[in-house]
């Protein structure tokens, strides 16, 4: 997440306080849940992603399959759900429970599930980190390679305000966005099961890539966009029924609104769309060249962008943007070029595909190795685009971010909570990106360019941590980076 919220302290409390969180009421639903189950052949996924990564799908061919059906309610904030989850354990221990994460229930809205069902068999779940984590008891303990299903409904009201978590699920300005709107399955890694209440500044989710296959039935009018590709769209009357297929992707992420209108770019094979009402045309025009230009230069850089399209919508986040699979959100205030934040925050988000979606890592345990390296990414972009004076423009803000928090020397690689607000800011995205200036100038930049394609190749589609992270740069420099990340990063 783009969070330059030290600087927007003033304009982000002034947002906040003009804010007024409106108690959803219920209302019926106007259309059941379809049943979600159908057999799936992961091959049609190879539609979303670049031919390069065919092979992947084979390779992940174990991960999570998630089919969810969502019916958003004509007041465009009631939603009800019924998903279904082919789940193989991929540890290498005897799971005896699996755990979701029911977002919803920290990010200001509510959800609640019911009929939970294990292969088919009603499960009593239980609750903790205040109902955003739903853990599933297994009647019979599932082995490593074994494989089930779990099935549920639920229901979700969304807040009329962007004034909690950034505004990541909202209907505020007539856009529905709905973030991590479904139970998602926690990370089982080497602390368990891995879930903790997230800290107001970071990003919410830690997830491993998994394949989605959405409907959406919701009011006519609402242009929808989503992770994936749509493959289906039926109308009737008043509703329509949209079908998406997205994986492998860490999230699902979908938003609507009836003011959209969308703008086109090709990209070395990506489309690129940006969402957004008509009168904001200018902003949608200028970020999709700027998204262009990211593309070509991280596709050289760091290895090819997977898929074979990238949305962009404008929301009424708090954020200047935020990243999801495929998906990029830009707030609305900066969408008029002149007002400077646009091209930073595009290219930052568009390298977030490559650091947090491609290359997964724990956001809440080390968001350094998303932020810091999009920061550095677009300090790279500014460097091929403009030259000197451009990449020394983007360093001075980073700087300005350190010497926001006295330059002190506060490791760049703790978890969120481990940071005030302003130091998350000063530290992850000022000083972490620094750091891999130093670490450029130890290695020499043949070595460092080697290590940035390595490092994204070799743990694409997986999961990294500070130390796979350091260990590729050391066997990229032949060098020993134990001095280095002593000073910058570890505590
Ligand atoms: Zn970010």
């Amino acid at each position: 997440m783009t969070k330059k919220i030290f600087i927007f302290t003033l304009l982000t409390l002034l947002l906040l306080t003009s804010c007024l969180f409106l108690q959803p009421q219920a209302e019926a639903t106007p259309v059941p849940p379809a049943t979600a189950t159908e057999p799936v052949n992961l091959s049609t996924f190879k539609a979303g992603l670049n031919p390069q990564y065919h092979a992947v799908i084979d390779e992940l061919s174990n991960a999570s399959l998630y089919q969810i059906d969502f019916v958003i309610g004509d007041n465009l904030y009631q939603i009800t759900g019924k998903q279904s989850v082919n789940y193989t354990n991929n540890e290498d221990v005897t799971l005896n429970e699996i755990h979701f994460r029911l977002f919803p229930n920290i990010l200001g809205g509510k959800m609640t599930v019911k009929n939970v069902k294990v292969n088919n068999e009603s499960v009593e779940p239980k609750y903790s980190l205040n109902d955003s984590l739903l853990i599933i008891p297994l009647e019979k303990p599932l082995k490593t390679d074994e494989k089930i299903n779990i099935s549920m409904e639920f229901d979700i009201s969304i807040p009329r305000s962007v004034d909690l978590n950034y505004g990541v699920q909202a209907y505020y300005n007539d856009v529905l966005a709905l973030a991590h709107a479904y139970p998602m399955i926690a990370v089982y890694d080497d602390e368990g099961w891995n879930s903790e209440i997230p800290s107001q500044s970071g990003d919410v989710t830690y997830a491993d890539m998994s394949f989605f296959i959405v409907t959406v039935d919701a009011p006519k009018d609402l242009v929808l966009v989503a992770s994936g590709i749509e493959t289906n769209v039926e109308e009737t009357g008043n509703r329509q029924r949209v079908r998406y297929e997205a994986g492998p992707v860490r999230d699902f992420y979908l938003v609507g609104s009836p003011n959209y209108q969308e703008f086109v770019k090709e990209v070395d094979g990506v489309t690129l769309r940006f969402y957004t009402p008509s009168y904001m045309q200018s902003g949608a025009e200028e970020s999709l060249g700027y998204a262009a230009q990211s593309i070509k230069i991280f596709n050289e850089k760091y290895g090819v962008y997977p898929y074979t399209e990238l949305d962009f919508v404008s929301t009424p986040t708090l954020a200047l943007g935020i990243e999801y699979p495929g998906v990029i959100a830009i707030t609305d205030w900066i969408m008029e070029p002149q007002i400077g934040y646009l091209e930073s925050t595009v290219v930052h988000e568009v390298a977030h595909q490559w650091f947090y979606n491609l290359v997964g890592n724990d956001q809440l345990d080390e968001p350094w190795l998303d932020e810091s390296l999009a920061q550095f990414a677009t300090m790279q972009y500014f460097e091929e685009r403009y030259g000197e004076e451009g990449m020394l423009a983007f360093r001075r803000e980073l700087k300005g971010r350190w010497a926001y928090v006295g330059n002190e020397e506060i490791p760049v690689g703790l978890p969120v909570r481990d940071y005030s607000g302003v130091e998350y800011s000063g530290i992850v995205y000022g000083r972490g990106a620094l750091f891999f200036i130093e670490l450029e100038n130890e290695m020499g930049s043949d070595n460092f360019d080697t290590f940035m394609k390595n490092y994204v190749m070799n743990n694409a589609w997986g999961i990294s941590t500070t130390e796979i992270l350091r260990a590729e740069a050391e066997s990229s420099c032949g060098c020993d980076l134990a001095e280095l990340f002593e000073v910058w990063v570890y505590r």
